[in-house]
């Protein structure tokens, strides 16, 4: 057991490891990416503490419930909205679809700003105030602009948001009233990435791009804690999540790792499935062919902004994820998400964002096809709000 003096640190954060080529990294300093072969920093924590899991018992309904396992030293750095802790519900009237699967949406679209974007950028906003940090910077498809601009707002600090011009307007005004500094650019996330770096590097911004930064995965993967924890530390059979960097992905099979660690769950993993618009199928390509890196790959403009991304930093992470978990990696085009996002609006009462209505097109092939086999328990994880796509749906 713990003591009571060490109980006061609410982090057990110790150092980053690159999971790549081993390289421990100082997590009292600023760090981005492995500074020796430029892997993304996987942050460690002291997991053999024989702790219980009753210390959840009356804790808040918020992600910072597991703040031992979040990289905050010190509480009064925490900034936070209130997200996370978000509910699992049952597919109801669509039932005649799942047959004998019990199949569950996560329903990500009540955080703050309406996306889970929100709790990779509480977690990296919260540590950055702790080390100091004045301006963040990021490039983003969307929904990690509006969150970053948000909780800057309210750690007070600077936010620089670089977006694709093709965005939904309500991400670019929801930057301008949480008075972050938005910049347009005339191409992809790719285009926004580079042009955020030569800005940072000539004017000092601390950058969050997805996994270029340790922490946001910290808070994204406070969704495989959840997982755990909401089916009573059972893991489903299934989890489909829609990829476009692939924080929460990497996040949650991390999560699992260190809750088996904890001795919180056993060793059975769920088969953990990508699933990728049409128009920007890297991964999905990649896993097929058996590579262990994707390919630059853009066909372009689709409704789900946040899986346009066309060479994720963390791919090699993201196909070792789906492999280890005897995954799967599928596409799904525009049409097929426009029709979801109605289909289940109708039905199920909830309106997704097209990246998360995706799954369920998704898991209905993989369910025809027997991949999904009967009996089987599925999460679907809807990871966003389809209030803010209504421009591209109706
Ligand atoms: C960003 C985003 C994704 C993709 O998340 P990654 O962590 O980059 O894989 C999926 N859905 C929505 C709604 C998003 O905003
Ligand atoms: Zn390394």
């Amino acid at each position: 057991m713990i003591n009571h003096i060490e109980l006061e640190r609410a982090s057990f954060l110790t150092d980053l490891k690159c999971p790549e080529c081993g390289t421990t990294h100082n997590s009292a300093v600023v760090n981005t990416v492995c500074v020796n072969c430029a892997s993304t920093l996987f942050a460690q924590y002291n997991l053999h503490t024989g702790i219980s899991k009753d210390i959840l018992t009356g804790r808040p309904a918020t992600m910072w419930r597991y703040k031992e396992f979040l990289p905050v030293i010190d509480e009064k750095h925490i900034v936070t909205l209130g997200e996370g802790f978000t509910p699992i519900l049952p597919v109801k009237n669509l039932k005649k679809f799942t047959g004998d699967n019990e199949v569950f949406w996560k329903d990500e679209s009540g955080n703050p700003t309406g996306s889970f974007k929100a709790r990779g950028i509480s977690a990296a906003v919260s540590k950055a105030k702790e080390l100091g940090i004045q301006v963040i910077a990021t490039p983003t498809a969307g929904n990690a602009g509006g969150a970053l601009a948000a909780y800057a707002a309210s750690a007070g600090i600077q936010a620089i948001v670089y977006m694709p011009k093709q965005t939904p307007q309500v991400f670019k005004d929801e930057c301008h009233l949480y008075g972050a500094q938005l910049v347009e650019i005339d191409g992809n996330i790719s285009d926004c990435g580079k042009l955020v770096n030569e800005q940072a590097a000539l004017n000092n911004w601390f950058q969050v791009s997805t996994l270029k930064e340790p922490y946001r995965l910290e808070g994204k993967k406070t969704m495989g804690y959840e997982i755990a924890e909401q089916f009573n530390w059972q893991l489903p059979d299934v989890i489909f999540y829609p990829t476009g960097g692939g924080t929460g992905l990497i996040g949650i099979w991390k999560a699992f790792d260190e809750l088996e660690q904890l001795g919180w769950i056993d060793s059975k993993r769920p088969r953990m499935v990508a699933v990728q618009s049409a128009s920007c199928d890297g991964i999905v390509k990649a896993f097929h062919a058996g590579q262990t890196v994707s390919d630059f790959t853009d066909g372009g403009f689709t409704i789900a902004n946040g899986l346009r991304v066309p060479k994720p930093y963390a791919d090699k992470v993201i196909l070792k994820v789906l492999r280890q978990s005897n995954g799967n990696a599928i596409t799904i085009t525009d049409e097929e998400m426009s029709a979801a996002v109605k289909e289940i609006a109708k039905t199920e009462g909830l309106l997704f964002a097209p990246e998360g209505a995706a799954l369920w097109q998704a898991y209905k092939k993989l369910k025809a096809t027997q991949w999904v086999k009967s009996g089987e328990k599925v999460l679907l994880l809807n990871t966003g709000s389809g209030y803010k796509y209504l421009e591209n749906i109706i």
